[in-house]
């Protein structure tokens, strides 16, 4: 009987799709031989940039795009594979996943950026093998992206809990410029920078700002822990990167489920193991991608 081994010789296109940057970047197995960024100006310029550097790698099997949002994923929807009304400018109703099919004659999958994360971490990172599990990045925003079943939740939507409405655990108006006090309003970098007026960078690890960022994280991660029962969740994002917090959101975490989710995951002793820091960081939109492409193809 034949021994069967799993090629490596597929090669994938990856491209994560930002608000200023987009990273492209061709995938044999899980190597990158080839990578790029380009600056997000216009639409036109940023995808041409992005056609050209995939043209000159030269054949690809599929290419998995990460993009920031929100992203029509209906596929029953003709638009399917477009951005959605967004403030970026220019941005609006863009097929960016046909644009790239059209060109480059390959199959296309797309996702949200932090669908992909999601995808990277349980596939091959912090998450592996916790199914359903949940994403959240704080940064610039905050995205929180969900698989359930083996497969990214969409449905009306992508999952958007970034704009949860959050309680008055302070007297903050917010940032949002759509709902004020969500978690994104109250909790991302440009929201405390807003708030404090300078960035979180400049604030000491004891300052009381955040215990409060902690409070609000965790209400975010208890809604998810309610909402989608996760095995896991990896919490990540700049904000993240400061000392403690993870602790802090653990502690929280625990405090405000009050007990009414009788596992071990989520008492004291256990919460560490089930709010995981990052594997791949900044790499796991690119990583996720390139997922995305080998799952266009198989
Ligand atoms: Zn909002």
């Amino acid at each position: 009987m034949p021994v069967m081994f799993e090629t490596t010789e597929r090669r994938f296109g990856a491209l994560e799709l930002g608000g200023s940057k987009a990273l492209c970047a061709v995938f044999r197995g899980e190597h990158v031989v080839a990578e790029r960024r380009v600056p997000t100006t216009c639409p036109d310029e940023t995808l041409q940039a992005v056609i050209t550097f995939f043209r000159d790698q030269g054949a690809l099997d599929a290419v998995g795009i990460a993009s920031f949002g929100p992203l029509e994923l209906d596929r029953e929807s003709k638009n399917f594979g477009a951005m959605l009304r967004t403030p970026k400018p220019g941005w609006s109703d863009v097929p960016i996943a046909g644009a790239i099919a059209d060109a480059l004659r390959v199959p296309v999958e797309i996702d949200t950026d932090v669908n992909a994360a999601a995808l990277a971490e349980q596939q091959r990172g912090a998450g592996e093998g916790a199914d359903p599990l949940v994403y959240i990045t704080v940064g610039t925003g905050v995205g929180v992206g969900v698989r359930m079943n083996g497969r990214p939740l969409h449905g009306l939507m992508h999952p958007e809990l970034g704009h949860l409405r959050v309680p008055d655990f302070c007297d903050f108006p917010g940032s949002c410029p759509f709902h004020g006090r969500c978690v994104e309003g109250v909790a991302s970098a440009p929201a405390l920078a807003k708030r404090y007026g300078k960035a979180p960078a400049e604030l000491g690890d004891d300052d009381a700002i955040w215990a409060l960022e902690a409070r609000y994280l965790a209400h975010l991660l208890a809604t998810c822990v309610l909402a989608y029962a996760p095995r896991c969740i990896v919490l990540g994002g700049g904000v993240l990167e400061r000392t403690g917090l993870r602790e802090r959101v653990r502690e929280q975490l625990v405090a405000q489920l009050a007990g009414y989710v009788p596992r071990s995951a989520l008492t004291m002793e256990g919460v560490a193991g089930y709010v995981r820091a990052p594997r791949f960081e900044q790499r796991a939109g690119l990583i996720g991608a390139s997922l995305l492409a080998a799952g266009a193809c198989s």
